[in-house]
């Protein structure tokens, strides 16, 4: 019979993911809710360290894969390792953060070992049978919907990042380390990909939810026109653009920008919101940024009660004295550079 929560958990550079830290912690109340075992299974190349702050979130086993090509997200030896290590440890839930590897291992991994998948969850529980309730938006953000996979196993979930808590880490927590003998699992010539670098995408073009710093928009900004200071803020910033939904009702930006319960989750270091109230839909969906700075006409605009920093004035005076200070100083630091 299936059996244990197993998490798959993503390092960068030998530092784990926050994602990742949320879905652990998801994790350890749904394996304590079902009273059965944690364990999270991190590859990398020298990682080992990282074993023992999963053990302090609520890990009691640690699948430990460690060799230099896995360094590098690469997407057939990583799921050829999941995949048997599933086949032969038969977990009952298996969950990874939503994230751009995530999305693109666990359909990978879903399929390699015939189950079923729900992406990008935003709720999980546990049924009076023991079974996993996934919740996820669904139809363009307009109804929840709650899946069930009640025969394959394990049954699989992504977890939209942002959404749920990191616990506090316990130090007294402890958790065995179990080494993955990679020869088992990896045939050289099932490895069909070879990665030959990577490159770090244009905070233009990438996923809201994986951006690091974010200028944002709201009603405030006023026309399509004036939108375009958000986006020239944010270029020379080197930041991502996003916005309220009146943003994308109005037609200012896409709905794929929209930040809040019906859009993004964002926690990206910094987010600037620029003519945006703070209504609670928004808020749900920006709440987890390290430091919120909010630039509003109205002292008494909501999102001034969640901001770190305040700017009350026009944007539109605001933002191009903004601009033109960036200006001076990146231009200032390519000539004492040259
Ligand atoms: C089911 C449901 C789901 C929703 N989902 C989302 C969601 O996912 N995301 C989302 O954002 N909203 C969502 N909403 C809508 C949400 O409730 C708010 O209506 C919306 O967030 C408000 O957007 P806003 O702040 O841009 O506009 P407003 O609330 O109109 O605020 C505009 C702000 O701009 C300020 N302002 C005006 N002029 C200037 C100026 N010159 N300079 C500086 N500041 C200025 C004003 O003082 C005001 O505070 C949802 C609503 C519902 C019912």
């Amino acid at each position: 019979m299936s059996k244990g929560v197993w998490v798959f958990v993503e390092q960068k550079e030998g530092e784990l993911l926050e994602a990742s830290l949320e879905v652990i912690s998801e994790g350890r109340r749904l394996a304590d809710q079902l009273q059965e075992e944690l364990s999270a299974i991190l590859l990398g190349y020298q990682v080992e360290g990282l074993a023992k702050t999963l053990a302090h979130y609520g890990a009691e086993r640690v699948y430990l894969a460690e060799d230099k090509g896995l360094i590098q997200y690469n997407p057939d030896a990583y799921t050829a390792i999941l995949a048997g290590l599933i086949k032969e440890h038969e977990p009952s839930i298996f969950l990874l953060g939503a994230t751009t590897l995530g999305e693109d291992l666990a359909p990978r991994v879903a399929g390699s070992v015939k189950t079923g998948l729900a992406s990008n969850c935003d709720k999980l529980q546990v049924s009076e049978e023991g079974l996993l309730l996934q919740t996820r938006l669904c139809y363009e953000s307009k109804v929840h919907a709650t899946l069930v996979c009640p025969k394959a196993k394990p049954q699989m979930a992504t977890v939209q990042p942002g959404v749920m808590k990191i616990d506090t880490p316990d130090e007294s927590r402890k958790a065995t380390i179990i080494r993955v003998n990679l020869n088992s699992y990896i045939k050289p010539e099932a490895v069909r990909t070879k990665v030959v670098g990577f490159i770090k995408g244009d905070p233009k073009t990438i996923d809201l939810a994986e951006a690091e710093l974010i200028v944002a928009g709201g009603k405030g900004v006023n026309d399509k026109e004036s939108f375009q200071l958000i986006w020239e803020l944010a270029d020379h910033l080197g930041a991502s653009v996003g916005g309220t939904r009146m943003a994308v009702d109005s037609g200012w930006i896409g709905s794929e920008r929209q930040i809040g319960q019906t859009g993004k989750t964002v926690s990206p270091k910094v987010i600037i919101s620029c003519g945006i109230s703070g209504a609670s839909a928004h808020i749900f969906g920006m709440r987890d940024s390290k430091t919120i700075i909010a630039i509003n006409i109205d002292q008494g605009a909501p999102i001034f009660k969640l901001a770190d920093l305040g700017v009350v004035g026009d944007l539109h005076q605001i933002i191009p004295a903004l601009i033109d200070r960036l200006r001076e100083v990146n231009s200032r630091e390519s000539e004492d550079g040259k």
